[in-house]
């Protein structure tokens, strides 16, 4: 297999959504084997970094079905580096499956560990004081990993993220600039929804130190806005570089297949003729199209420029169409 590092500059498109017209970044197109957000999270190691020069082992942890697990895996393909991959189990109907991000991954050569009593005992962690936090688990066993180890934290939520969040940064200001955007007497917002929040944090961090009148807009896909309020604290305490975390009548949990997410899914598909991530694509589109509503009614919708950057996550649609399909065979 054929993997290469490039990451282009990504294209913007203008596209129309509830008859309003939105800029969107298309990050999904980014490269192949790295598109969206964690291309842009792991591009400091995909360059070549003296540092890097002894590391045999990635090591990382998360969910099953997470978009970095298939992007860390072709991150370590190609390093030849190791990839172990720590979860708290694989489902059985996932087990042997070559698709979706966890069968892409596998195809691409990581090792993939379930985290059972045992292997916890090895860990000389107590499992009955395991519970079911991995994020707390992984970190007391990162500490004992040798330096061959590269230890990225669930989601890619690490401080080197940074520098590949500030080229996107960088290119929707250059873009804004060179489309006269800033020139109009209006308000440039962009809105992406949030798992970690490390994107939207770094990325309205980086405005806002480079003085550039970008507003980030966001909404917690995994759990409720203290949640994401305080992964944004770990990364940053100066709570005037935030974003703004938008809000929205409607209730859902995250991963759990809601019949009314698939239909804004597809019927963003037809509108656009872009494909979407079912994971978060869904719960970022829902919370933009309420605030549009509001823009409509306190202020002129034309003197607000709305972008919607697209975080790639393609390869996870390939298991969750199937779900889907098996849980609402009516609406296909
Ligand atoms: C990982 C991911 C996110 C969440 O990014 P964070 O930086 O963790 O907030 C959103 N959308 C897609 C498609 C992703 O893969």
């Amino acid at each position: 297999m054929k993997i290469t590092a490039a990451l282009s500059v990504s294209p913007i498109e203008i596209i129309s959504v509830a008859g309003q017209k939105i800029y969107i970044k298309r990050d999904d197109l980014l490269n192949t084997h790295f598109s969206g957000n964690k291309a842009r999270k792991f591009a400091y190691y995909l360059q070549n970094n003296q540092d890097l020069d002894s590391i045999t082992h990635l090591v990382s942890y998360g969910s099953i079905q997470a978009n970095s697990l298939y992007s860390l895996a072709a991150l370590a393909y190609l390093k030849g580096w190791q990839l172990d991959y720590y979860v708290n189990r694989i489902p059985s109907w996932l087990k042997g499956s070559t698709l979706g991000n966890y069968g892409q991954a596998v195809a691409l050569g990581a090792n993939i560990i379930e985290l059972d009593d045992a292997l916890l005992d090895s860990m000389n962690i107590n499992s009955k004081v395991k519970t079911e936090n991995l994020d707390s688990i992984m970190t007391l066993f990162s500490k004992s990993l040798s330096n061959n180890n590269l230890f990225i934290p669930e989601g890619g939520r690490h401080s080197l993220a940074q520098i590949g969040i500030n080229t996107l940064a960088q290119e929707i200001s250059d873009y804004c600039l060179n489309h006269g955007l800033f020139s109009h007497p209006n308000k440039i917002q962009i809105m992406l929804p949030s798992g970690t929040g490390t994107t939207a944090l770094f990325l309205q961090t980086w405005f806002k130190e480079n003085n550039i009148s970008i507003e980030v807009l966001t909404c917690p896909c995994v759990g409720d806005d203290s949640y994401l309020q305080q992964q944004f604290y770990q990364l940053n305490t100066n709570k005037s570089h935030w974003p703004t975390i938008l809000k929205s009548n409607k209730k859902f949990h995250f991963a759990k297949l809601e019949k009314s997410h698939y239909q804004l899914w597809q019927q963003l598909l037809q509108e656009t003729k872009i494909e979407f991530d079912l994971l978060y694509d869904p719960i970022g589109w829902q919370y933009l199209l309420e605030y549009m509503e509001t823009l409509s009614i306190e202020e002129n919708k034309n003197s607000t420029t709305i972008f919607y950057l697209h975080q790639g996550g393609l390869v996870g649609n390939q298991t969750m169409l199937p779900r889907y399909k098996r849980k609402y065979p009516e609406i296909f």
